[in-house]
């Protein structure tokens, strides 16, 4: 079996790793024995001093820790200790992301679905609620509401039916999305978040211009995995977890990973997820370009107290850190799931993403949904406006970012990933956030958003540490007050 890693292998390896990260077999390369191997590990040193000072210092160094290393952190209570983590987590959350926030919203085109799973209420034989797929003109009037609201960057969700929501459609209604231009709105990225497909079905995504796929896991323990997925294609582990895999062979080098914390042991998931992350890296050259947080929530016939591993909010915050310390380079998501005093704390620790004014249901940016509407995926805990979601992230020094700049210019998989890690990205990030903000302001802001965001803005401006760039960035700021849009670096 492959030994995955290098730096602390003589602090960590017990004995060889039992996985093989370059497999392409997700059995392989999510080995069972090797999670239940490393959560014996932690087990065995989370009150082990040197070693949790060893790891911690590999953490420092930025490069990020193996699943063995990050597993013994999570099971680690050692106060001091985990101060540490949590500190050095907004270090590298700042080194690597500075304080910009990227909004995006889930756009909902079809609640059809032919799986079984028992966590969401599209599950096939929920017979009550009710089912609906937008047609284009539908999609058209939601995207204008998008766009009206500000948004410039789209997650496309479905469910798998491959009658009524065949790659044809998904791939038509990216066309119409990206067509729209609306006033002075448009949206710059879609990603797809649609069931795991064949080779050919990503090539085609990837021909339709998408930014990210994404896909959660859902649980990466096979035996509970099958449990919660009775029937549908979706039953299936393997074809399911080697989705990415296929995806990149599709040439989509993008994939955005997660799983549904709630459903499984959380120590489980976290250490599988990395073991996935590792895979990515080790058999494609490109880790995840983003890691969903999503835990278990409320919808139609699902309460969430039927799985029996909910997650504290002081657990989920640990994972977010050390999810953050684990892998620099990779974006962290969390949506509206979540209420405003947990993502709060999840920003310092490590999000770099967050949905804003999000409905989670079929053609809910159009219709107000009514109080019986049952169409929902899951419940939003979250319901501010996007106005306030932006004035909030202000207030508490965020520069709210729509900038959509790297795929359209080319910086996707391994490109993308080498200038992340070495921190280049970051000349573009900072002047291309204030540039969509302004755009923002302009367009769509209220009176006290657009007031706080002009300032920001200004002083902001003197953070771009490039002169040539910030005094780019300056023309390019005047350009949009007088009407022009679209710029990037
Ligand atoms: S999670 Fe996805 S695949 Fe499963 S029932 Fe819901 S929409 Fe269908
Ligand atoms: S420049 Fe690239 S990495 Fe930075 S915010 Fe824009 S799209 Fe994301």
């Amino acid at each position: 079996m492959v030994t995955a890693l290098s730096v602390t292998e003589e602090i960590i390896l017990v004995g060889d790793y039992m996985y093989d990260a370059k497999s392409l077999k997700a059995e392989e390369f999510i080995a069972d024995e090797e999670v239940r191997a490393t959560l014996k590990y932690a087990d065995e040193n989370k009150d082990n001093l040197q070693v949790l000072d060893e790891i911690i210092a590999k953490a420092k160094l930025g490069k990020g820790l193996t699943h063995r290393e990050a597993s013994v952190l999570l099971a680690c209570d050692n106060e001091e200790k985990m101060q540490e983590v949590y500190d050095l987590a907004k270090q590298i959350k700042e080194e690597y992301y500075g304080n910009r926030i990227v909004l995006f919203a889930p756009l909902y085109l079809s609640n059809y679905c032919v799986n079984g799973c028992l966590y969401c209420p599209y599950h096939m034989k929920n017979k009550h609620i009710s089912r609906k797929k937008l047609t284009q003109e539908e999609i058209r009037r939601e995207v204008i509401a998008l766009q009206d609201m500000g948004h410039k960057r789209l997650a496309i969700e479905l469910g798998e039916d491959p009658v009524n929501n065949p790659i044809e459609y998904v791939l038509d209604s990216i066309k119409t999305i990206y067509d729209i231009k609306h006033k002075n709105g448009a949206i710059r990225r879609v990603n797809v978040n649609i069931a795991a497909t064949t080779v050919e079905n990503y090539r085609k995504l990837k021909e339709a211009g998408i930014g990210t796929y994404i896909l959660f896991q859902e649980t990466y323990n096979k035996e509970s995995y099958e449990t919660l997925h009775p029937t549908g294609p979706k039953h299936d582990y393997a074809y399911h977890t080697e989705a990415m895999d296929r995806a990149m062979e599709g040439g989509i080098d993008d994939v955005g990973l997660g799983v549904l914390f709630g459903l499984e042991s959380y120590r489980y998931e976290f250490a599988a997820l990395l073991m996935h992350a590792e895979h990515l890296e080790a058999a494609h050259g490109v880790g995840p370009h983003t890691i969903s947080v999503p835990r278990v929530k409320k919808a139609d016939d699902i309460d969430p107290t039927a799985f029996d591993n909910s997650l504290s909010d002081e657990m989920f915050e640990k994972i977010i850190a050390l999810i953050r310390v684990a892998v620099p380079y990779t974006g962290m998501i969390i949506s509206t799931r979540e209420g405003k005093a947990v993502r709060e704390k999840a920003l310092a620790l490590g999000i770099s993403q967050i949905s804003g004014a999000s409905r989670t249901s079929v053609g809910g940016y159009v219709e107000e949904e009514p109080e019986d509407d049952n169409s929902a995926q899951f419940d939003v805990s979250d319901r501010r406006t996007l106005d306030e979601v932006l004035n909030w992230l202000i207030t508490l020094g965020y520069v709210p970012s729509f900038c959509t700049a790297c795929y359209r210019e080319g910086r996707t998989g391994d490109r993308f990933m080498t200038l992340c890690k070495n921190k280049q990205i970051l000349n573009c990030c900072h002047p291309n956030a204030l540039l969509t903000l302004k755009e923002y302001l302009e367009d769509y802001a209220s009176e006290d958003t657009k007031a706080k965001g002009l300032a920001m803005i200004n002083r902001e401006l003197e953070r771009i540490p490039n002169e040539k760039v910030r005094k780019i960035a300056m023309e390019h700021l005047e350009d949009i007050s007088n009407g022009k849009r679209d710029f990037r670096f």
